[in-house]
């Protein structure tokens, strides 16, 4: 017997079909003897049509109110699914998120979990009963009040449930039937990952895998949470995700997959003087209004005037405050003009085979080339290679990368609902 912490998102639990069905995936698992604590999501697109509504009403919505509205979408699902459980004759018992213990600290719309105290969830398992917990919330114990985690939070509560609960695995249920060597709804031929390593998922997950969220990853990084991804759609074995996968005895595959990514933009400052501080100048106006800056690349700009381009990218919500920013500090910054350019797509490949490998970047490069793709930017770390194209090159990139290295699957991967999240 073991204890099991199950997480299932708004699109396995759309409507009241899902709910039942997600019940049933549940009383399977504790009458198999299990322990089964759940995580749960609002319904379908909930905290979308809450933000809607909310914004419908006023432009600015109090943090502290959006936060009592929006976590109102978890209390349904969990309500809902403890009723559906009941009605097959298990126990079960539904948790708000500071029922279950999750304290945050105090920041609205993206709280941080600070320490998590399930003595009610330890209650209801020693009672013989499921406990849900509404995912993506928490309470912050100086204010008392409510918070939030962040958008597609509830894989995090589901993950600091399980480290705290010390439960031997933490099940993430989605719409795919696990982590993919690509977005199999842009490659068809991507390939269900058996395993992958928790250092390789973030960096998948940093740039741009929508499947799992990086906090998730970096909590379970943390505290050695096992998670398996897998389909609440079918009974097949996921993808898991361990610390250290591939052990002494595998030889560990050079590249685990790709992630891609279309929500940055790129702000080029050009014709900076390049003189010393220049850079530093730039960068503490873009932190003081803590944008979250990706690639950054600096270029002799054409002429010989002592100038330079400085590139960058960033989440496209985040590039208009920056470059209002820039451009009010020009007298200071000296540089000519900003450029903005919202159609770029961004391409990782990630393995940390790459350590290993040398030809790894030739072979990433020549594919690039031979599919007529130009690259704009360049970044690399220990495991990862990223560049940069324009949007509707990337589709072409990622299905030639991902035939380089072999990673193709003869089956085409199966999706069976939702919108990727
Ligand atoms: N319902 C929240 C959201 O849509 C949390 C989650 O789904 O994980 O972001
Ligand atoms: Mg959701």
């Amino acid at each position: 017997m073991s204890l099991i912490v199950q997480k299932f998102g708004g699109s396995s639990v759309e409507d009241a079909a899902g709910i039942k069905r997600v019940a049933n995936r549940i009383v399977e698992t504790r009458k198999a003897g299990h322990d089964v604590v759940v995580v749960v999501s609002a319904m379908g697109d909930t905290t979308d049509d809450l933000l809607e509504l909310a914004h419908e009403i006023v432009d600015d919505p109090a943090p502290r109110e959006l936060d009592m509205l929006l976590t109102a979408g978890e209390r349904i699902s969990m309500a809902l699914l403890a009723m559906a459980i009941k009605d097959m004759d298990v126990e079960a018992r539904s948790f708000t998120g500071s029922q279950a213990g999750m304290q945050t600290d105090a920041a609205h719309g993206s709280a941080r979990i600070v320490d998590v105290n399930p003595k009610r969830i330890k209650d209801a398992l020693d009672d013989g009963s499921v406990a849900i917990v509404a995912g993506f919330q928490g309470f912050n114990r100086n204010t008392g009040d409510i918070t939030t985690l962040g958008r597609g939070g509830s894989d995090t509560t589901a993950v600091a449930l399980a480290a705290a609960l010390h439960a031997d695995v933490c099940e993430i249920y989605t719409d795919v039937d696990g982590i993919y060597t690509s977005d199999p709804r842009i490659v068809h031929t991507a390939k269900k990952i058996d395993v992958i390593s928790a250092e390789e998922m973030l960096e998948l997950a940093a740039h741009g895998a929508k499947v799992l969220y990086i906090r998730a990853v970096e909590f379970a990084r943390r505290y050695g949470v096992e998670i398996h991804v897998r389909s609440s759609f079918s009974h097949a074995e996921g993808t898991r995700i361990l610390q250290n996968p591939y052990g002494d005895k595998v030889e560990e595959p050079i590249v685990a997959g790709l992630a891609s990514d279309t929500s940055e933009a790129k702000v080029t400052v050009l014709g900076v003087p390049n003189v010393p501080g220049k850079a530093a100048e730039i960068f503490r106006l873009v932190a003081s209004v803590k944008a979250n800056l990706d690639m950054i690349v600096q270029n002799l700009s054409g002429e010989d005037d002592g100038r330079t381009d400085i590139s960058f990218t960033l989440p496209k919500s985040e590039a208009k405050s920056v470059i209002d920013l820039l451009s009010a500090n020009r007298g200071e910054i000296g540089h000519l003009g900003i450029s903005h350019d919202d159609n770029i797509g961004k391409l990782s490949l990630v393995g940390s085979g790459m350590r290993s490998h040398a030809g790894v970047s030739a072979t990433f490069f020549t594919a690039l080339a031979e599919a007529g793709i130009n690259v704009e930017m360049i970044s690399t770390s220990e495991i990862r290679i990223s560049i940069v194209t324009r949007a509707d090159q990337l589709a072409t990139a990622l299905r030639a990368v991902h035939s380089a290295f072999e990673l193709d699957s003869d089956v085409e991967a199966i999706v069976h609902a939702g919108t990727g999240r």
